[in-house]
């Protein structure tokens, strides 16, 4: 068990979300067409193809600067509301770990929270308002509590990914009142929410982390 964040253990967890991204890619283009223009399933997999192609390019040694490509190429391919956002999240995460090869697990605290900042200030978005913010945040609240109690950085992720799961449940019965799925009011209400199920498969990801 490594309690480090090493800039491999950083890669294995992206390749993992591309994975569980391109597994999901028509579900989460399906919730999308039922409150926005069913594209997010597409954007997520072709930004996270180009992250997987650039990360067999070439990888980086610092954890950080894994994270911090990944958040350059997502901003660079993918367009509409989760490209920026998205792509700040890993900017924020990767610039948090700074320019170590390996940094202790609990910065991986430090990190979500970082990209839940970068999220919030970028999209103006407040708990409740029916978007990836409402998975971010309980998971980064989850993860300080986990680390805080001296919890192994795998079970900490583990409470993180469920506390992700949790929020984006939450979503359905919320009324959008940010990007595109806002436009449609009411209607709105009992549709899961894409970029918070994004979130979720996010932490899922992670799950390897520390093992
Ligand atoms: P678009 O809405 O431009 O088509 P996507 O479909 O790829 O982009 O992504 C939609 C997701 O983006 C939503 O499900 C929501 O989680 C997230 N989102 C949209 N606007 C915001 C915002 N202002 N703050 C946080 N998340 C947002
Ligand atoms: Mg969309």
């Amino acid at each position: 068990m490594s309690e480090n964040l090493s800039a491999a253990a950083m890669a294995q967890w992206v390749r993992q979300f591309a994975t569980l991204i391109a597994q999901n890619r028509e579900h989460l283009t399906e919730l999308d067409a039922a409150i926005g223009d069913a594209d997010h399933g597409a954007n997520m997999d072709r930004g996270m193809s180009a992250v997987v192609k650039a990360l067999d390019d070439a990888q980086p040694t610092a954890a950080g600067a894994v994270l911090t490509g990944v958040g350059m190429t997502l901003i660079s391919t993918v367009g509409g509301a989760s490209g920026p956002l998205f792509g700040t999240l890993f900017l924020r995460m990767g610039t948090a770990l700074g320019d170590a090869g390996e940094v202790p697990s609990q910065e991986l605290g430090t990190a979500l929270r970082a990209g839940l900042e970068g999220v919030v200030a970028r999209g103006k978005a407040e708990l409740g308002d029916k978007t990836m913010v409402d998975a971010l945040a309980p998971a980064a609240d989850a993860l300080d509590a986990a680390l805080a109690e001296g919890l192994p950085l795998a079970d900490a992720v583990a409470r993180a990914s469920e506390a992700a799961a949790t929020g984006r449940d939450c979503t359905t019965p919320m009324l959008a009142r940010k990007g595109r799925a806002s436009y449609l009011g009411e209607r709105s209400v009992g549709h899961q929410d894409p970029g918070a199920t994004s979130v979720a498969l996010l932490l899922e990801a992670a799950s390897e982390l520390g093992r």
